[in-house]
């Protein structure tokens, strides 16, 4: 069985955690601090913090910039629960917007979703294309947009204007302008989660890149201090001789990294650049010069001049079949030894989000994306070979079906 995307677990990693593990110190320590360091350092930010997920690190910017019930935050419908759930987890209400061809937000809709209950937009970089982040700056910076924007809490007074808080969950590598991403928008969330591109097994890292009079240090201090109970001082901190007293100074969140997982992160990040991205657009190359053949195919967009992919989802559409042929697809393609995967079903056809009224019908391109797309095998040890065989499988499932 060709699988979908397993992680790299090699003796690098091994020996790398068994390091941690026998340093004896085993939670947020000096790993988790170096990893930051190096992640910052790539991402051309200043300041970094590492924390358990996405999930977490996203739900604490929302909660750091004061976002609560009465207030709505702007998602794509295309991705991911997490995105949303975070801003319901606020008591926010989600507001979601139709998508591209190419997967990202349609900021030209963007203009007529924002209210004045707005506090923040969260762009999604599907399959590891970043959104065009210029343009979603010049509306939200835009006179009559952050004259409409109502500011409630310190930090919302202190930005004055929608905060971008970028779900950049897939796309750790990307590059916007030929840089790695990070130092775009307000924040960059990153995911490691054991399917992405470089994992930790599970955590997440938000780069720090508020405008002044912000400083950016200072914010890393507090986000920091309320990835950990708003306690002011964390476990290292309090082994310091006769440093056992702190002070809680909100009722924060507990998402912190632990140094186990930035082990794996730091040898992760080490051949990030120079192995891991290059073996994947090798792969991400192969599969479109094989597939562009066949008239049915829609190559995913990877590349254009301002923006490059991490080369995370290899997107590919089928033109001109129903939703029950590309499922009957799937089941062909499984059935030949090959995982794939369907990003996404969009967040209205789930129980829940249409349980709160949100309606497909509404998001014409999402619906249709949906209908017939498949994600494609990308990791590490996929051979030319492999390649070759998986588009054999697409090929022949495709055609079966369509014959029928
Ligand atoms: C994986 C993913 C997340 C969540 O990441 P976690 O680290 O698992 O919390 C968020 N958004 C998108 C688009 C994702 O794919």
């Amino acid at each position: 069985m060709i699988p979908f995307s397993p992680p790299r677990i090699d003796d690098k990693i091994i020996n790398e955690v068994s390091d941690a593990l026998r340093s004896g110190w085993i939670t947020t320590g000096p790993k988790t601090k170096m990893f930051e360091k190096k992640i910052a350092n790539y991402c051309n930010v200043s300041n970094v913090l590492a924390v358990n997920s996405w999930t977490s690190g996203a739900e604490l910017l929302l909660y750091w910039f004061g976002v609560k019930e009465g207030d709505e935050v702007i998602t794509p419908v295309y991705t991911y629960c997490a995105t949303a759930n975070i801003v319901i987890h606020r008591g926010a209400r989600v507001i979601m917007v139709d998508v591209r061809s190419d997967f990202g937000l349609d900021l030209s809709l963007l203009e007529k979703h924002i209210t004045p209950k707005t506090k923040a937009i969260i762009p999604v970089d599907v399959g590891g294309l970043p959104v065009h982040f210029d343009k979603l700056k010049s509306i939200v910076n835009k006179t009559s947009i952050k004259e409409k924007f109502n500011p409630q809490s310190e930090n919302q007074k202190k930005l004055g204007r929608i905060m971008i808080l970028s779900d950049a969950a897939h796309s750790f590598g990307a590059k916007y302008k030929g840089q790695n991403i990070g130092s775009e928008v307000d924040f960059t969330v990153f995911s490691f989660h054991a399917v992405k591109n470089l994992t930790t097994a599970e955590g997440g890292a938000i780069c720090i890149n508020l405008p002044e009079p912000f400083d950016n240090t200072e914010i890393y201090k507090q986000l920091n201090t309320l990835s950990l109970h708003g306690q002011n001082k964390d476990a290292l901190a309090k082994t310091q001789k006769g440093s056992w007293e702190y002070d809680v100074i909100d009722a924060g969140f507990k998402c912190n990294m632990t140094d186990i997982l930035a082990s794996i992160g730091l040898v992760e990040l080490e051949r990030y650049e120079f192995e891991t991205l290059p073996a994947r657009k090798c792969i991400f190359e192969q599969y479109s010069s094989l597939l562009k053949e066949y008239d049915w195919a829609i190559i995913p967009h990877y590349k254009d001049e301002n923006r490059e992919s991490s080369y995370h989802l290899y997107l590919l559409k089928i033109k001109g079949i129903s939703l029950e042929d590309r499922n009957h697809i799937i089941q062909e393609i499984f059935e030949q030894e090959v995982s794939v995967n369907v990003h996404y079903k969009p967040l209205p056809l789930l129980s829940y989000y249409k349980g709160l009224g949100y309606d497909i019908n509404n998001y014409p391109e999402a619906k249709s994306m949906w209908e017939c797309e498949i994600s494609l095998p990308v990791y590490f040890s996929l051979t030319p070979d492999q390649v070759k065989e998986v588009v054999n499988v697409v090929v022949n499932a495709v055609e079966k079906i369509k014959k029928q």
